[in-house]
């Protein structure tokens, strides 16, 4: 069984520990990570400390790591996608996907600027809002997308300055380490350490003394978590949480033009993705043709092990989440839903649940008012195009939402009324290195990605001279 290791300080760390690591197209393990003692914690903590001292001098030399970064995932990517594949279920195509992602992203993030702004520079004075590094940076990622969004933190959080202590998901820990192990050549020692172990791992990084911020990608309930351990230090923090995305279809909306849009919006990665589409509301007049289409495709896309060729949807990631969603969509049965496709798991080795349609349903459903995050979609009607953003609303979550038509300016307009981070226009997860994003409400605090992600990793140094 192959054996992956951490970097802790530049060097490779095996330690004496291991875990297991599952294929979820399998539900059998393949590889073993490292368990990181808290010694070893100790350890990453006190490089990343001592190279904060010198990394923090030196801008134009970090951007030059970044590029490097950039360099060194794009070369080695065909290395580490089916490594991701194989710990986290997607398809090879979009592993390799979320890897030149990582690419896009640390070559985006190396050119932006880190903003110095002056408010007065005259005969008397001159004051300067300069923009200082935190320090150390304990990062924390979910199973997801494991890769692209730890890079989401550790560029920006380079680039200001500061030093990171990234831990991925214990269910997808691999393609992280790997990641670590082809920066080793890149960064200096101390600079990124990538250690793996359980939840509780966690819990020592986010109350670490050495951590002066958190960058947090997870669940809400994780989230809470993070946000009370950092309180005691005042660390702190940014929470990416999760989110139950609503799609309003207006009145106007041509089903065949969206509903394909709608299914991807919703199924990309088997529905785990944190801004997937996780309910559509459809007017009455609409609800047949978008129903029945929806579950037309979704009987018909090709579920499997995302190692084969031509497989567009792969298994649930792992055995919690995916008995979650056989007890969501058995409890939407429950309660009146109509199972339009899907319904059950696939059957067989590994964690494989049918694309699954609901329709039937209202809010007050589980399947409706809960974060699904696997491939079951309840359709839901609506006759007021108003009741349908109140009950859009009508939630803690606020991560993203969609409006769909054939007049973009009157969607856009209702797209205003969604109380999320992200409302986006006959389309949906459009997400991208430059453009903010974050969640309202419980789906998070601060933003990621842009000039607005970067300057979650500084804070702010008035410089204030006086002359003469
Ligand atoms: P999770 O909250 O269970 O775990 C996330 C990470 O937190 C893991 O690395 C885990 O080991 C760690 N962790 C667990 N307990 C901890 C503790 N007490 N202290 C510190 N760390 C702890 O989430 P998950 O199941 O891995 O991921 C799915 C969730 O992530 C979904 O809710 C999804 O919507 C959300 N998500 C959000 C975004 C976003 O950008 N908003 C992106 C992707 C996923």
């Amino acid at each position: 069984m192959t054996t992956f290791s951490m970097t802790i300080d530049g060097k490779p760390v095996t330690g004496e520990s291991r875990f297991p690591v599952i294929n979820p197209a399998t539900g059998q393990p393949f590889a073993e990570a490292p368990e990181c003692s808290r010694a070893q914690l100790e350890d990453a903590m006190a490089s990343a400390d001592a190279a904060y001292k010198s990394w923090r001098r030196d801008e134009a030399r970090r951007r030059e790591v970044l590029v490097a970064c950039a360099d060194a995932i794009q070369a080695r990517a065909g290395e580490i996608a089916p490594i991701l594949t194989r710990e986290q279920g997607k398809p090879l195509p979009r592993a390799m996907e979320e890897l030149i992602g990582c690419a896009v992203w640390f070559r985006v993030t190396a050119g932006l600027q880190i903003p110095v702004e002056v408010l007065r520079d005259d005969a008397q004075g001159r004051i300067e809002v300069r923009r200082r590094p935190f320090g150390v940076v304990g990062a924390i990622t979910p199973w997801n997308f494991p890769v692209l969004l730890a890079v989401w933190k550790i560029a920006p959080a380079l680039l200001a300055g500061n030093t990171v202590v990234l831990k991925p998901s214990p269910f997808t820990p691999l393609a992280t380490l790997k990641l670590g192990e082809v920066l080793r050549d890149v960064v200096p020692a101390g600079v990124l350490n990538v250690v793996s172990g359980g939840d509780a791992l966690g819990g020592w990084i986010t109350g670490h003394p050495a951590v002066r911020k958190i960058s947090f990608t997870g669940s809400v309930a994780t989230g809470k978590k993070v946000a009370a351990a950092a309180a005691p230090d005042l660390k702190r923090v940014t929470l990416e949480l999760g989110g139950n995305d609503a799609a309003i279809v207006l009145d106007d909306a041509d089903p065949k033009a969206v509903v394909p849009k709608l299914f991807w919006g919703a199924f990309a990665n088997s529905g785990q993705v944190c801004s997937a589409i996780k309910r559509v509301y459809v007017p009455d007049a609409l609800y047949e043709p978008i129903a029945q289409g929806l579950a037309e495709l979704a009987k018909s896309v090709k579920v499997g092990d995302g190692l084969e060729a031509g497989v567009e949807l792969g298994p649930v990631n792992n055995r919690p989440q995916f008995e979650r969603v056989c007890e969501l969509v058995d409890d939407a049965r429950a309660h009146g839903g109509k199972i339009l496709a899907g319904g059950a798991p696939k059957g067989g080795d590994g964690y494989f649940y049918q694309p699954t349609i609901v329709g039937g349903l209202s809010d007050g459903v589980r399947l409706v008012d809960e974060e699904q995050f696997g491939p079951a979609l309840p359709i839901l009607r609506y006759r007021e195009l108003e009741d349908a953003v109140e009950r859009a609303n009508a939630t803690h979550f606020g991560l993203s939402g969609s409006v769909w038509s054939a007049d973009p300016e009157r969607a856009a307009a209702v797209a205003g009324q969604l109380e999320c981070g992200t409302a986006w226009v006959n389309q949906h997860m459009a997400i991208l290195p430059n453009t903010p994003f974050g969640g309202a409400k419980w789906s998070g605090i601060g933003v990621e990605n842009g000039p607005w992600g970067l300057l979650g990793f500084t804070e702010i140094q008035v410089v204030n001279v006086a002359k003469g």
